[in-house]
């Protein structure tokens, strides 16, 4: 891309402004847009849901490769550190990046008719999350296993 058809793709967009100094750089010009998603946080739109039925225990670290006892200081902490809590953002985004693809065109053809592409496409698409919700909780436990166990409600801990 020139500097004179990003200047125009700049103009029209409005958000790769950050861009043009890279460019200058002979950096890479592939910028990622900001989502715009006006959907809050899943432990903001399922509060109450979660607050009946919580998938971690309190007092213990989320993160199934820590899996820590501590003393939480806000009724919503669920990890023990810092560290823990970064770790778990990572696999979350890991795992949302794995999901996407496949949950975007189970969206797309929601509504296909039976017996099309597209109905076969949004059958593997549910099959593939599953099959990745699957092997994302059989990681969980491995890890909770070679850890002290983690706070996954169902999971328990290695020595019962
Ligand atoms: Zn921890």
């Amino acid at each position: 891309m020139t500097n004179s058809a990003l200047s125009e793709r700049q103009d029209a967009t409005g958000t790769l402004g950050s861009a043009a100094g890279a460019v200058q750089n002979g950096v890479s010009t592939h910028v990622v847009p900001e989502l715009n998603l006006d959907v809050e946080a899943f432990v903001t739109f399922a509060d109450a849901e979660l607050r009946a039925a919580p998938p971690w225990q309190s007092g213990v670290c989320f993160n199934p490769g820590c899996g820590r006892a501590f003393t939480p200081t806000r009724t919503w902490q669920n990890y023990c550190c810092r560290a823990c809590k970064q770790q778990s953002r990572r696999e979350l985004a890991q795992v949302g990046h794995r999901l996407a693809l496949a949950m975007l065109v189970w969206r797309t053809h929601k509504y296909a008719a039976a017996g099309t592409p597209e109905a076969a496409l949004v059958r593997v698409a549910r099959r593939y999350v599953t099959h990745v919700q699957s092997a994302w909780m059989q990681d969980r436990a491995l890890r909770s296993a070679n850890a002290n166990g983690c706070g996954d409600v169902g999971q328990g801990h290695p020595d019962g």
